[in-house]
């Protein structure tokens, strides 16, 4: 195959030029799946292309669809978690009645199983205050969120859920609850959001206990 060949992709069958082509991927057995079509698998970050055959493609794209369904027809938000402080942004969609979850921060529409989350902490990155600074974020309300130590302000704050394998291929999710500025109402606005989740998780588990 010629530098300046065209390529035809082995699923929807459109030609691209060469220079366009370098944005494909070349599958195991030398089909060429041009960018479009890629979009259209899962977001799993270990997909290698080069080393799948083009019935591994179709799989993973039927599993990438069957998702997408479930967002755009069947997912039926009963809580989102959002941090009120901050311009109301949602950070997570879920739907308890059907145990699934979105990640709203990311707005990619890829939906995932309650089931499949196996921990989830925040983490919390502080800076000593400098002199004459102070910082009276009351989180006391949360006991058993991470506490600000003292003298320090809490200047970022995310919310990691680690999950199980599952069809998406994502092992992890990072939120990132808080602007720069780490603003004391931002700073309640996150921990009463953390809450939410996991007060939301508890009552989920309870009810869904094996
Ligand atoms: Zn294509």
């Amino acid at each position: 195959m010629g530098l300046f060949d065209k390529k035809t992709c082995a699923i929807c069958g459109s030609q691209t030029g060469a220079i366009l082509g370098l944005f494909g991927s070349e599958l195991a057995g030398g089909e060429y799946l041009c960018p479009d079509c890629r979009k259209k698998c899962t977001p799993n970050p270990n997909l290698k292309f080069s080393k799948m055959t083009l019935d591994e493609v179709k799989a993973d794209m039927a599993v990438a669809a069957a998702n997408r369904q479930k967002g755009t027809s069947e997912f039926h938000s009963t809580l989102k978690i959002k941090n009120g402080a901050y311009r109301d942004r949602s950070f997570l969609d879920l739907d308890e009645n059907h145990g699934w979850f979105m990640n709203t921060a990311l707005n990619d529409g890829w939906v995932y199983s309650l089931d499949d989350i196996y921990f989830y902490t925040i983490e919390l990155t502080t800076e000593k205050l400098a002199e004459g600074q102070t910082f009276y974020a009351d989180t006391s309300r949360y006991p058993e969120l991470p506490k600000c130590p003292d003298g320090c302000r809490i200047t970022g704050a995310s919310l990691k859920i680690l999950l199980l394998e599952n069809e998406l291929g994502i092992d992890s999710l990072n939120l990132n609850l808080l602007t720069q500025s780490g603003d004391e109402n931002e700073v309640r606005g996150a921990y009463a959001c953390v809450h939410d989740f996991v007060e939301a998780m508890k009552e989920y588990r309870t009810a869904h206990r094996k």
